[in-house]
């Protein structure tokens, strides 16, 4: 087993759902400084990104609200949400992040854990592209929803990196293109409640309004972009009204 192999084994020991490389030449174009590795390890080569699952049941109970944001049930699925990511997911990812780099630590290499959280409270983002990593490494293709669809979960994760000197083998970048994941579906931008989603065919991109998607429910959180791809959905959800 190699270096890659053991790492990645590690990651999974310890909890992760998903676990891919990317390597850090993958950034080295990015104008804002701190999107690229060496802004946290100066020879940087690798970077490691890890996903953990989100519970099926907590986005489903969200499709089956009715459509109303103000019942409710809706009011127990945003603030469960809120509650899951805030005190475990988001924990959790920092966690791994953390057992990650120490293990990369011990072999030699320095490696900086990223936070999972958002930390830019004005561009509404963390310090460092978690999705454009996740991306990188193979591990799933950004689909219109604004987030990244993986094979086995579809947009239904949450990601955190390591970035490390440690050469790893790169496992992407992903070659597929958000029309090809997506096609003509548009599911998440028409259940958007406040229209946050806007996606060009033209450039393939999709821009969020992140500070108006933050406020829609605040404490809790929203989500219904991801619960309703179709993309890591265990079954069909026909007959909510969200559909
Ligand atoms: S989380 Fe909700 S408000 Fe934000 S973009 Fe997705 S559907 Fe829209
Ligand atoms: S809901 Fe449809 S359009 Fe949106 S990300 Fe999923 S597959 Fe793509």
């Amino acid at each position: 087993m190699d270096l890659t192999d053991r790492v990645a084994e590690h990651t999974r020991t310890k909890g992760a759902d998903l676990v891919g490389i990317a390597s850090a030449d993958f950034f080295k174009n990015k104008t804002e400084e701190h999107q690229r590795p060496s802004y946290f390890v100066p020879d940087a080569k690798s970077v490691v990104s890890i996903a953990l699952k989100i519970n099926d049941a907590i986005l489903d109970f969200g499709l089956s609200s009715s459509g109303d944001l103000y019942s409710p049930r809706h009011e127990v699925y945003t603030q469960t949400l809120e509650g899951y990511l805030k005190h475990y997911i988001y924990d959790q990812l920092d966690y791994l992040a953390i057992e990650t780099s120490r293990y990369l630590e011990n072999l030699g290499y320095k490696s900086f854990p990223i936070q999972a959280r958002v930390t830019d409270w004005v561009e509404v983002r963390g310090v460092f592209s978690h999705k454009a990593a996740a991306v990188a490494a193979g591990l799933g293709t950004l689909g219109k929803c604004g987030l990244v669809i993986t094979p086995k979960y579809g947009p239904r994760i949450r990601l955190v990196s390591v970035i490390t000197e440690a050469q790893l083998r790169p496992s992407g970048p992903t070659q597929s293109s958000t029309e090809e994941i997506c096609g003509e579906c548009s599911k998440c931008i028409e259940v958007c409640p406040i229209n946050a989603l806007s996606y060009s065919k033209d450039t393939g991109t999709t821009i969020v309004d992140k500070m108006r998607c933050w406020k829609l429910t605040l404490p809790g959180r929203c989500g219904l972009c991801m619960a309703v791809c179709p993309y890591g959905r265990q079954e069909p959800l026909q007959g909510h009204l969200w559909i």
